[in-house]
């Protein structure tokens, strides 16, 4: 399979646009036409996931943090950050990032690590904004079921667990076909009144594209009309982290225990002991302190990520949800594993998805 293909496959799965403004995503360096047969699924590149992929012949490594968080006005060996991009370069190695595009969406990080905790029907802690697009097109009433089987079929009218979610409305169209036109109904110099539907539909942002593709093919006039809007609505189908609750309360003791088993965690951090009991539970693997606030407008009893500062557990000693970090690590514990689980299920028997054996802790306890 050629690379594009390969990178197509996985930005639609994982849709990096979403989180393009706020992070560097996708291909990160690569050849669009390498043909790429293997690839080797690791949580961050580093030199031995660089040997690994030229010892098993794989030329592409897909990461899960992104080897290239700030931009860079050069690439040498030299310099600290980028050399393992040099590196992979000189092997002819391709490096996928994937990193907020594997948070956001529904079967990511967020809610993998919410269902090793227990929780019952998560949902997003802090929905993504600005991600949703209504599309509404003109269409006689003999070709509606056509179009909106169509605009299903792509995608559009997702909301939440619901599918094909449409309305429509009568009404009647009105144009003057000119000179060369070869309209659907009327002749060319006349004014035709034309019945026809409104047909609105909810989409996300980085599907609108393929939706009005398959729009403009089902649809039988030559001009066709249609509007593209951006909601103010938040997205039922991406976001930040994740809140649900337990099946029971259990005491703060207990439920701390059962975070450090699930996550292998010799120890966690919290601003004073946990003795109040536990039942609606908000995460962010990472660093999600800045959804802290969404956590106690939620009204969570906890919330669990990494990388807390020392102000940040002063400020959550005002507040009733407690703030426990279990560190940046620990909460993206199975980050490559679900990563490669995610592969494989793009790729199944056509690409050979190998997890990294090189994973290892940027920072660990001494
Ligand atoms: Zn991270």
């Amino acid at each position: 399979m050629k690379l594009s293909e390969a990178v197509k496959k996985i930005r639609e799965r994982l849709p990096v646009e979403l989180v393009a403004d706020q992070d560097n995503v996708g291909l990160i360096v690569g050849d669009y036409d390498d043909e790429c047969g293997k690839m080797v699924v690791a949580y961050e590149l580093n030199g031995g996931v660089i040997e690994e992929a030229v010892e098993s012949g794989s030329n592409l490594i897909v990461t899960y943090h992104t080897p290239l968080f700030r931009a860079a006005k050069s690439f040498t060996t030299s310099s600290s950050r980028p050399d393992f991009l040099v590196q992979a370069a000189r092997r002819l190695l391709n490096v996928y990032a994937v990193h907020t595009a594997l948070d956001v969406v529904r079967d990511g990080i967020n809610f993998d690590l919410a269902s090793r905790l227990g929780l019952r029907n998560p949902k997003y802690l802090s929905p993504l904004p600005d991600t949703l697009r209504k599309i509404v097109v003109f269409v006689p009433r003999d070709h509606l079921e056509k179009v909106r089987s169509a605009m299903s079929k792509s995608g559009a009218g997702m909301i939440g667990n619901y599918t094909g979610c449409a309305f429509a409305s009568e009404g009647e169209g009105s144009f003057l076909p000119g000179d060369g036109a070869t309209p659907y109904v009327g002749t060319p110099g006349k004014t035709e009144r034309a019945s026809e539907s409104r047909l609105e539909m909810v989409v996300e942002k980085s599907n609108a594209e393929r939706v009005v593709r398959a729009m403009m093919d089902a649809h039988p006039y030559e001009e066709v009309a249609y509007d593209v809007y951006p909601l103010l609505n938040s997205s039922a189908n991406y976001g930040f982290g994740a809140i649900g609750d337990l099946e029971e309360k259990m005491s703060g003791e207990k439920f701390l225990e059962r975070i450090k088993n699930v996550l292998g965690q010799a120890f966690l951090k919290a601003a004073h002991a946990v003795d109040s009991e536990i039942k609606r539970v908000a995460l962010c693997a990472g660093s999600g302190v800045s959804f802290y606030g969404d956590a106690v407008r939620e009204r969570a009893d906890i919330f669990i990520t990494g990388d807390v500062k020392h102000h940040d557990f002063r400020e959550s000693m005002m507040l009733p949800t407690v703030l426990v970090d279990a560190t940046h690590r620990g909460t993206e514990r199975f980050a490559a594993e679900l990563l490669h689980r995610i592969m494989n299920e793009i790729f199944k028997d056509r690409v050979v998805v190998n997890l990294s054996k090189h994973e290892y802790d940027s920072a660990v306890i001494v």
